[in-house]
Parts: C-alpha cells; sequence; structure tokens
C-alpha cells in the first residue's frame, strides 16, 4: 500500500491493463506511475497509453487511481 499525498492508495492484485477502448490519452497514468512503465503512443488518430514493460510493474495501483475514466482494469 502507497499514498499519493491525497489519501492511502489500494496496491492491486495484478498488473494493470489498459482499455483501449475507453482510453482518452490523458496522460495522467503516465505521470501517475513512479516507475514510469506507462507511455503513450499513437492508435490510429488518438494517443493510447500503453504499460510498455509489465514485468517491472509492482502493482502499487497509482495509475488506476489516477485515471478518472476507469480505463485502467486491475
Ligand atoms: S500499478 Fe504502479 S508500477 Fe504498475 S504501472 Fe501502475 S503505477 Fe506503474
Ligand atoms: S489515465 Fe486513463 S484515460 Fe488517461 S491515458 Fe491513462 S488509461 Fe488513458
Amino acid at each position: 500500500m502507497e499514498t499519493d499525498g491525497a489519501g492511502t492508495v489500494e496496491s492491486v492484485p495484478v498488473v494493470p491493463t489498459v482499455n483501449t477502448k475507453l482510453c482518452s490519452g490523458c496522460g495522467r497514468c503516465v505521470a501517475a506511475c513512479p516507475h514510469r512503465l506507462i507511455t503513450l503512443e499513437v492508435d490510429g488518430f488518438r494517443k493510447c497509453a500503453v504499460l510498455s514493460k509489465p514485468e517491472l510493474c509492482t502493482r502499487c495501483g497509482l495509475c488506476v487511481q489516477s485515471c478518472l475514466i476507469k480505463a485502467l482494469e486491475p
């Protein structure tokens, strides 16, 4: 369990995945990941979050919490 200054963040049971149909490419999760594992990549005419190195994910849950539209699924 980690904190982000705004309260307690629940860790997640598995490495999160991006729901590419929902993702708006806002970049909040990119900024939230303490290990910089998430990047924005071009997907057709838009950008979409991609977890580039899932093997390094600590499942801290910060990216999941940062996504306002629940496009990151634990
Ligand atoms: S769960 Fe934590 S370590 Fe894993 S991608 Fe999200 S913010 Fe990064
Ligand atoms: S915070 Fe959510 S909507 Fe924004 S880029 Fe990440 S997954 Fe996509």
